[in-house]
């Protein structure tokens, strides 16, 4: 689960983490009496999209000219002012693709004067099995240009459990990041925090960037991304009320309501699988006959047809689906119920493009009996090969 900058920000705050003083707004007029509660003289205005990138974006129904997803203002009239232009507007940015995303809260915050721009960020390091601290100097907006042409310029620290952030550790981040003085000592408490934080909350990411140096030479939290880890949900209720929706992809709240695991995608051949390995598996197959797969979906071990029906659902639901490949091995999942679900979604939705089976496994016979029976279109397929290979040719001859 992601969250917002905002909400991210006061999670941090809980752990005595360095961050400005700020209002989340929804209208325009709530603007200006943000901006009167912050000390001034220097405001930002900040889009709160579950994206990056906002201060390079670009707003589609302003002109090309116009000013960012995150802007400075020198007085609550301005604030109100870029308010105004900005909410209910779509920002693109590099990170939300050509569609954008709808700007429905500001964060108004009070602004710093900044001397350098640092990047950090708190990951799970799955070759040490370990959480690390990614940190630059390079911080600010273009991390991944950093990462791509100087390398060497980031670096990481990864944390022993056993002991957490050590003295050591400090010491290699406030070398990595050349601070000294009221910065450095800011590092012994504002690092461990990091760390708690994210340990505590079960964060998959937290990336600070840019952390910065203040004129005043402290440090600051000055952006921060966070997901959390959705395996831990169970144990952070007090986390579920900062999920919101209206920046998750429909097709997957729908399908995290049948607790399947269901990630969208870009192309155009949907897929309904069983198991997360065999799933990564036809979306390979998909690409290697010169396809795109419209979205990952294992359904899981022991689906029910209900659950199986919801699937099917929501790949006919999405308007990218111009060909559906269900390719199912029966371990624990038995063929029969699939066939049983396929039928009862089609004769509920309809079924308007090809649709290509791969059934193996138990209760095979039953599940094609089933299949063939139903008087439904299906193109049956004996095995994975053969059935990306008929789904890409039914796809691309329409
Ligand atoms: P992002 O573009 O989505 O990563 O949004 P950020 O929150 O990182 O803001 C983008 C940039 O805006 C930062 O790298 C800063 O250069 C600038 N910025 C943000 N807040 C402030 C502030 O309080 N003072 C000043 N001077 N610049 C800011
Ligand atoms: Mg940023």
């Amino acid at each position: 689960m992601n969250i917002h900058e905002h909400q991210a920000k006061a999670l941090l705050k809980t752990y005595g983490l360095p961050v400005a003083d700020g209002v989340a707004i929804f209208t325009p007029h709530e603007a200006e009496a943000a901006a009167l509660e912050l000390p001034g003289p220097l405001y930002v205005v900040k889009s709160q999209i579950h994206a990056g990138g906002r201060g390079k974006g670009k707003f589609k129904e302003l002109p090309a000219d116009a000013k960012g997803g995150v802007r400075l203002a020198k007085s609550a009239a301005e604030v109100a002012a870029n308010a105004k232009e900005m909410l209910g507007n779509t920002l693109v940015t590099k990170q939300t693709g050509p569609a954008g995303k709808q700007v429905n809260r500001l964060y108004i915050e009070d602004g710093a004067d900044i001397a350098r721009e640092l990047y950090c960020s708190l990951l799970v390091d799955r070759s040490t099995g370990r959480v690390s601290f990614v940190v630059s100097t390079e911080g600010g907006m273009d991390i991944e240009a950093v990462a791509h042409d100087t390398p060497e310029k980031i670096i990481a620290v990864d944390i022993d459990p056993t002991v957490g952030v050590s003295a050591k550790d400090v010491a290699e981040i406030v070398a990595a990041l050349q601070l000294d003085g009221s910065a450095a000592e800011d590092a012994k408490s504002v690092f461990p925090a990091l760390y708690k934080a994210f340990v505590e909350t079960d964060m998959s990411l937290l990336e600070v960037n840019p952390l910065i140096v203040m004129a005043n030479g402290h440090l600051r939290v000055l952006d921060a991304k966070v997901s959390f880890d959705n395996n831990a949900s169970f144990r952070h209720a007090e986390l579920a009320p900062l999920r919101d929706l209206t920046e998750e992809d429909a097709k997957e709240i729908e399908a995290s309501k049948f607790d399947l695991a269901y990630v969208a995608l870009d192309g155009n051949i949907g897929c309904m699988v069983n198991g997360a390995g065999l799933a990564m598996a036809t979306m390979d197959i998909i690409k290697l006959y010169g396809a795109e797969p419209a979205n990952f979906l294992d359904v899981g071990g022991g689906a029910s047809k209900e659950k199986v029906t919801a699937a099917f659902k929501i790949i006919t639901a999405d308007p990218a689906v111009k060909g559906i490949l269900v390719n199912i091995f029966g371990g624990i999942m038995r063929c029969d119920i699939i066939a049983e679900g396929v039928i009862a979604a089609v004769k509920e939705v309809g079924l308007k493009v090809p649709l290509v089976v791969r059934l193996e496994g138990t209760n095979v016979k039953e599940g094609k009996a089933i299949l063939n029976s139903s008087g439904l279109d299906v193109i049956s397929a004996d095995d994975l090969d053969d059935a990306a290979q008929k789904i890409v040719a039914a796809v691309k001859t329409r």
